[in-house]
């Protein structure tokens, strides 16, 4: 059973080196006699930034990580069940292992697939974690109006890119910041963004949100934190919404940034919420409902950078953290 491990804890930013490729593992593919476990064989991998909260030392005396597999959201196949909720055969995604095949004993995060006329690939992103994130902060934490103004950091990954869709569809001006000209394009003419810009070429971000939001912004989407937040911070409207989703510029410092700006909060009344996508899982069916028509008549387009065998995983991991994706960052494991 091939795996991806951890070698040693990541202090600062994770690199490759922090993992390795093990092909010594083993595992049963029959269901041990009388539990209800599920044995799955892996098909597609999810690269999320949430995974460096396993790779970072936690507040123990341990000071080398489990030998056991990376485990994140994943797409599988059913090989053998114990379970009456699973047969073999099925298509599932949810929590699962970096590896080959895994022994399946935790549920609450393990859904069967019912709609198979997508790539299932999409189930690690918009029809997965990514994408509910993307539904439920941008729906139940924006308390967005038709017409309002949208600012989305981290624009073209596997939440924000969703996040600007369906705030335009909603009906509303939306910008987004990316990394690169190539995501910067993408935003503007493939996922209908009405402007975007590369933050990294920006010397001032307040000017630059200034030119696209001369009457300020009434939502931001926030991934990214940092000196991001703090120059939107100075351009947001009276009563705006800062829906925080993640700080991904703030994950591997020693001290987090200081935001100069904290007062404009005060003085504009501005709401700032966190959320965790993981209190609206019971959205979940709702979310489909809504998400799969746009995706059959075409009206969403998902963005996936697909990478191939779990040798390519680390790299691929690691890439978030430095903008090399473009898109939503998926592992095949496996061809089906
Ligand atoms: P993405 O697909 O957007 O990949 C991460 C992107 O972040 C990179 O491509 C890069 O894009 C950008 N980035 C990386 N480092 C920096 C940096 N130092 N400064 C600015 N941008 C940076 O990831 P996701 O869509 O999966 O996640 C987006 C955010 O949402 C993250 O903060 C994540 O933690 C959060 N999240 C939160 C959830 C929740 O429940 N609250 C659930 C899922 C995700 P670029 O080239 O544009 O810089």
């Amino acid at each position: 059973n091939k795996q991806v491990i951890l070698k040693n804890y990541v202090t600062g930013s994770p690199k490759e080196s922090d993992m390795y490729v093990s092909s010594n593992g083993t595992i049963k593919l029959n269901v041990p006699e009388g539990t209800n476990g599920v044995v799955v064989k892996n098909l597609y991998m999810s690269c999320d930034p949430y995974i460096l909260i396993q790779m970072k030392k936690p507040n123990t005396n341990s000071s080398k990580p489990p030998v056991s597999a990376l485990t994140g959201f994943g797409v599988a196949k059913v090989l053998d069940s114990g379970n009456p909720n699973f047969k073999k055969g099925d298509l599932v995604w949810g929590i699962t292992g970096w590896e080959e095949y895994s022994l399946i004993t935790d549920f609450q995060k393990m859904f069967k697939i019912q709609h198979t006329n997508v790539p299932l690939s999409y189930y690690t992103g918009i029809l997965g974690m990514p994408g509910l994130t993307a539904y439920c902060g941008f729906h139940e934490v924006c308390y967005p109006k038709k017409g309002e103004h949208v600012f989305i950091s981290a624009a073209s990954g596997a939440v924000g890119q969703l996040v600007g869709q369906f705030a335009k569809l909603f009906g509303c001006y939306v910008v987004g910041s990316a990394g690169s000209k190539e995501k910067v394009d993408l935003l503007k003419n493939k996922l209908t963004f009405d402007e975007a810009f590369n933050y990294k070429e920006e010397p001032d971000l307040d000017a630059a949100l200034k030119r696209y939001f001369p009457e300020g912004i009434d939502i931001y989407f926030e991934n990214v934190g940092g000196k991001m937040l703090d120059a939107v911070l100075l351009n947001m409207r009276v009563h705006g919404r800062v829906a925080v989703c993640g700080m991904i510029s703030q994950y591997n410092l020693e001290q987090p940034e200081v935001l100069h700006h904290i007062m404009s909060v005060v003085w504009k009344q501005i709401r700032i919420e966190g959320f965790l996508v993981f209190d609206y899982y019971h959205l979940y069916p709702k979310f489909l409902e809504f998400v799969l028509p746009y995706i059959k008549e075409g009206k969403i387009t998902y963005v996936e950078d697909i990478a191939e065998g779990l040798e390519s995983a680390p790299e691929a991991m690691v890439g978030l953290f430095s903008g090399r994706n473009v898109g939503k960052q998926v592992v095949v494991v496996a061809h089906e």
